[in-house]
């Protein structure tokens, strides 16, 4: 589980016989979206793929760990990222229009002269698990709700109409 895996790999050599390749991408193969989100571990992979008549099937494993910046309370958290994902590899520039038609449930995967790029593909993935507004899960993980709370309960005693009524008054004794 350790081996550490190359940043491509070469899928021109694939035959009918899928492929398997187990191990850990280095973190230092990792450079962008950095002020986003930060993997706390190396990304660790299953990846097999198969030629089945023509059409390149590739499945990645993957389970990184990345820590996120809470936007309630701006503190960071970690999140699991544990995904299986399914795609067809394609020759950049040829089209890839017959094949999606085919496999609807699969996504596809360009490749650059036969080589498919596993940090990419890490990359994308984790994007894709990372929600919108990345928030803690737990509600009590969360220090600005406490903090807001406080905030909110002096505020919720005034009494707003107070000096209306009083103003009212007022005017009616005048
Ligand atoms: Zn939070």
């Amino acid at each position: 589980m350790d081996a550490e895996l190359p940043d491509e790999i070469d899928c021109t050599k694939s035959t009918s016989r899928a492929k398997e390749w187990t191990g850990r991408l280095s973190l230092d193969k990792f450079k962008k979206h950095r002020d986003f989100y930060r993997m706390e571990t190396d990304p660790a992979l299953k990846v097999i793929i198969g030629n089945r008549q023509g059409v390149l099937n590739i499945e990645m494993s993957l389970y990184v760990v990345v820590e996120l910046e809470c936007q309630r309370c701006l503190r960071p958290f970690n999140v699991n990222v544990n995904r299986v994902g399914k795609y067809i590899g394609i020759e950049a520039g040829s089209d890839y229009k017959s094949y999606s038609q085919n496999d609807g449930d699969k996504e596809i995967v360009t490749l650059l002269e036969g080589k498919l790029s596993l940090t990419s593909l890490v990359e994308e993935e984790i994007f894709l698990e990372i929600p919108m507004i990345p928030k803690h899960f737990r509600d009590k993980d969360c220090q600005l709700i406490e903090s807001a709370e406080m905030m909110v309960k002096p505020k919720a005693e005034r009494k707003p109409f107070a000096d209306l009524a009083r103003m009212i008054k007022d005017t009616t004794i005048n």
